[in-house]
């Protein structure tokens, strides 16, 4: 029995592209787990205040703080909230989370991106 070219290729593609599904599967569990998610970022300022006797202006200045901020866009408009140190521990390890489940998502796409190009090549 002789192989077609065509033959050859496709069982390529197949290949290549259930190399891709497995990959897809195991980013897919990875996912697993991520507890809750929040975009944006969480941190920590020290600032002056609005008296002109402070110890935030005495030299060297003492500032106030710190105080933490979780700041995002909304239609892109910077948004920011005060929390309290708690609050912000807890924010930050979400928007952790966040940035691990993009880094999931963009590799998910990237290998949809090998597979589209995996069967345009196929022909
Ligand atoms: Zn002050």
């Amino acid at each position: 029995m002789t192989w077609s070219r065509n033959t050859r290729t496709r069982n390529t593609l197949d290949a290549t592209l259930h190399r891709l599904e497995q990959r897809h599967n195991a980013l897919l569990r990875e996912t697993d787990g991520i507890g809750l998610v929040l975009r944006g970022t969480i941190g920590a300022r020290m600032m002056r205040c609005g008296q002109r006797t402070c110890r935030c202006k005495a030299d060297p200045p003492r500032l106030h703080g710190p105080y933490y901020l979780w700041t995002r866009k909304v239609a892109g408009k910077t948004v920011t909230v005060h929390l309290t140190a708690e609050h912000a521990a807890r924010c930050q390890e979400w928007t952790a989370n966040m940035r691990r489940l993009d880094r999931l998502v963009k590799a998910l796409q990237d290998v949809g991106l090998r597979a589209a190009r995996a069967v345009a090549r196929s022909g």
